[in-house]
């Protein structure tokens, strides 16, 4: 059974305005803020403001409209980053192996060097 959504997570703050973040994008569906301890030079997380555990209550819940309001809106972001043409990496993690801590699905954008093959 998937795991209830918990009103207190972090995440859920500061779509609530509870909590500051340091945003770079906002629109009806999506809300975009720099990570707070950043893996990378450039380290953005991209949330929903609906209400989603994980990738995949994301991917299997959601309707057509916020999953391409959420995808347009990583584009867009990643382009006024300026990360595009050098390169960047989006990742989620979901569940117990990918270590997710935030039970609010997110996609990080990382960028701003060299990302190697492989990073958390
Ligand atoms: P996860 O492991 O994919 O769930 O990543 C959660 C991310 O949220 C981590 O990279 C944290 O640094 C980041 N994070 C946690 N609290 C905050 C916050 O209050 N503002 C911004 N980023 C946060």
């Amino acid at each position: 059974m998937a795991q209830p959504y918990d009103d207190n997570n972090i995440f859920a703050k500061i779509l609530r305005g509870e909590i500051p973040c340091n945003k770079v994008y906002e629109d009806d569906h999506v809300l975009a803020f720099h990570d707070i301890n950043p893996q990378t030079p450039t380290h953005v997380l991209v949330i929903p403001k609906g209400r989603y555990v994980s990738s995949d209550d994301f991917f299997n819940e959601a309707d057509e409209a916020e999953i391409a309001a959420f995808f347009r809106a990583v584009g867009k972001i990643s382009r006024d980053l300026g990360v595009v043409d050098r390169g960047y990496r989006i990742l989620a993690n979901a569940g117990a192996d990918a270590h997710q801590e935030v039970p609010h699905f997110h996609l990080h954008i990382f960028a701003g060097t060299d990302l190697g093959r492989m990073i958390k």
